[in-house]
């Protein structure tokens, strides 16, 4: 299946998408579109904190060490429900619109997917693609959970959110680590790039090491739904593959319904529970490794 998935229809403008979505989803209390992601006022005053050292801490070391102690996958057994009740308890620091529980947030976001009439497997992408903040609850900071992601191991980009804070990256001192290829080869893919260590990347080996059968558009929302950089200011172009390109479009369809579906209404879960346990059973059944 997950080869056979057409792009979706060329965006007209990333602006006329986003616009179209907002307008097709309103919410009561919802914020103008340009009042999102507004990192100048954010909504929360820890936001700015939570980037300065978020830059500081995410080295090209760092990355390959949370890798190595998080993707053997050995802290814990979880259904998808159990990580959703286990992730309800935290409130994320690096998001400048929303102060509701993470699973009103996933829901809000599943649902407005469903309610544009896509397809199952996209709705259940928006449930689960910010379970890999569970991270917080094994004792991460929130600077190694949560936040836009972008490349360690090359030069950073101009266009991160607050890229003063990147100064003060020891990384920027290693003139390999400086440079526009870093460590990788020109068109590597971003399969073969690291990213700030996230939830992103997390749950995407979650729900590939588990053999879940979403398909690859479904993969590339849950891995690189916080590479704002990417899909969003179209950076990093010298180390992309075909495959990535052809994901793109994926990518930032899925987008807008995790920022613009955040409004202060609570979505009802027992209302919603029997439509989603039945969609869990069907991709993601049973215990997953964590
Ligand atoms: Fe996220
Ligand atoms: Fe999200």
């Amino acid at each position: 299946m997950s080869d056979t998935l057409p792009s979706p229809q060329p965006l007209r403008s990333l602006d006329d998408w986003e616009d179209e979505v907002v307008a097709r989803y309103p919410q009561p209390g919802q914020k103008a579109r340009e009042d999102y992601r507004n990192y100048d006022a954010p909504a929360r005053d820890n936001v700015r904190e939570f980037y300065r050292l978020h830059h500081q801490h995410q080295t090209y070391e760092f990355v390959l060490a949370k890798k190595r102690e998080y993707l053997t996958l050995d802290h814990r057994a979880m259904t998808v429900l159990e990580a959703m009740e286990y992730l309800n308890t935290l409130v994320d620091d690096s998001d400048p619109d929303i102060d509701l529980s993470q699973r009103e947030h996933l829901l809000q976001t599943s649902e407005a997917i469903r309610a544009d009439g896509h397809e199952d497997w996209f709705v259940l992408t928006g449930l689960i693609h910010d379970l890999g903040k569970i991270l917080c609850l094994f004792g991460e900071p929130q600077w190694a959970v949560v936040g836009d992601s972008y490349p360690v191991g090359c030069a950073f980009s101009r266009r991160i959110v607050y890229p003063e804070y990147l100064d003060a990256n020891p990384d920027r001192l290693d003139p390999l680590l400086n440079s526009p290829l870093g460590v990788y080869e020109a068109g590597c893919g971003l399969a073969n790039v690291h990213l700030s260590w996230g939830h992103d990347e997390y749950l995407y080996h979650v729900v590939t090491q588990a053999g879940c059968s979403l398909p690859a558009p479904a993969l590339y929302m849950i891995r690189y739904h916080s590479f704002y950089p990417w899909h969003r200011e179209e950076e990093y172009g010298q180390l992309l593959d075909d495959r990535d390109w052809q994901m793109l479009p994926w990518v930032r369809k899925f987008n807008p319904y995790d920022l613009y579906s955040k409004s202060p209404v609570r979505p009802n879960w027992d209302e919603l529970a029997p439509y989603y346990t039945a969609l869990i059973d069907k991709y993601l059944p049973g215990k997953l490794r964590w």
